[in-house]
């Protein structure tokens, strides 16, 4: 017999009508002999919902309260699926993160998964029934709710696909699974069939938002081999797993675009060691997330940093900066919002040369201008005008021989 963990993202779970077709589906996979271990999100929105409620009483709310609202969502939706399910005869049980074992640090809003105790879920398949486990949210160890983070429930769904030895785990989302580019910019692009879990991972951190950054890393970790696919049909998706040599075939396997990008310079400063450690430890202290960092050569004992952060962050990144400006001898911080970010990611890089070459020429040829580069193994990623990135992605999907035929 064999043990599925499938895991429905908000889209999927929209309304009551889609609870029943989850529920249907579900039914399907049990029918044909499976045990199977449901993972679901809240209704799509509610979340954001919950969130928007405790803004109209406090820009400052508790993080613990939070989590406890935030849990919500998904203790809607495995009640549902179970009843949608008793409907169709197929026993089942659900459970909040809490029940179903999951043990996290004591982080609020983006817990950590210490340990999944699966006893009380692998009862259950014992005795035939499908398990609603609620995605996104554990308990930490004074059993206080924790949640991890928007777009947790793809973490809870590897980590009880780790903790109960699933054989397939599966990621319903409302698209067919990882795309070469964004398919609603880039119209020619095409389903990746398989990728491996650091290009998946390139991706999601890029600006691809298929999946939660976090659950790909833990899937590496533990070695969950998973499918993205949707829910909507019954088409193939896209298997992530580790890396085979077959892999490198391919040069570039998907292309991401980040629009929430903007750009900070920080020019005028001292150069001299640990002005670059003052200017990071100041948005380190500050909570602030750094991505691309450039540093222009000093000249006559004056430098120029320039590095992207979130949109979101530049006030308080400016606000971080000020204080540090005065100990680097004056200086002036300067943010640009009309960036955004574009990456191409591949194992294939690895062993292929002229990447960035190629990458270089496509942009050139499409007269888009590159502001700032950064590389690593498997990716190159420039930032570009945001009134550019669209049409940028389009040329070096085709440059990169990604489009579909
Ligand atoms: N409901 C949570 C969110 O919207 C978790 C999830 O959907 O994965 O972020
Ligand atoms: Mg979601």
């Amino acid at each position: 017999m064999s043990r599925i963990v499938q895991k429905y993202g908000g889209t999927s779970m929209g309304d009551v009508g889609r609870i029943k077709k989850v529920a249907e589906r579900i039914k399907l996979a049990i029918d044909q002999g499976s045990e199977v271990v449901a993972v679901v999100s809240a209704r799509a929105g509610v979340t954001n919902e919950l969130i928007a409620r405790s803004r109209e009483i406090t820009r400052n709310p508790s993080e613990r309260e939070m989590d406890m609202l935030l849990s919500v969502g998904e203790q809607e939706t495995i009640a549902l699926t179970a009843l949608a399910l008793h409907e169709l005869g197929v026993e089942a049980v659900s459970f909040t993160g809490a029940q179903a074992g999951i043990q996290t640090d004591a982080i609020h809003t983006k817990a950590k998964i210490q340990t999944i105790n699966a006893e009380v879920v692998e009862a259950q398949l014992q005795t035939g029934k499908v398990v609603i486990v609620a995605g996104f949210q554990g308990v930490n160890e004074h059993g206080h709710i924790t949640t991890f983070g928007r777009g947790g429930s793809d973490l809870s769904a590897v980590a009880i696909a780790s903790a109960v030895k699933a054989d397939r785990c599966e990621i319903y989302t409302d698209v067919d699974g990882v795309y070469t580019a964004d398919p609603r910019v880039v119209a020619k692009a095409q389903k990746i069939d398989e990728i491996s879990y650091d290009e998946m991972l390139e991706l999601a951190s890029s600006g691809s938002k298929v999946m939660q950054s976090r659950s790909v890393e833990f899937a590496h970790k533990h070695n969950v081999v998973f499918e993205v696919r949707s829910s909507f049909n019954f088409n193939r998706g896209t298997i992530v797993k580790e890396e085979v040599p077959q892999m490198e075939k391919v040069v570039v396997r998907g292309i991401a675009v980040d629009k929430d990008q903007a750009k900070v310079i920080v020019s005028n400063i001292l150069d001299k060691p640990g002005s670059a450690a003052r200017v990071f430890q100041a948005l380190a202290d500050a909570s602030i997330v750094v991505d691309m960092i450039v540093q222009n050569e000093g000249r006559n004992g004056i430098a120029n940093l320039t590095f992207t952060v979130p949109q979101g962050d530049t006030m308080r990144a400016q606000k971080a900066l000020e204080p540090v400006l005065d100990e680097l001898g004056g200086g002036h911080v300067a943010v640009h919002e009309n960036v955004a970010k574009l990456s191409v990611v591949g194992v294939g890089m690895k062993t292929h040369s002229g990447v960035a070459a190629d990458l270089f020429t496509a942009l050139a040829r499409a007269e888009v201008n590159i502001d700032l580069i950064t590389t690593s193994e498997i990716k190159i990623s420039v930032v570009v005008d945001q009134d550019k990135v669209d049409e940028a992605a389009r040329v070096v999907h085709t440059a990169f021989g990604l489009d579909a035929s």
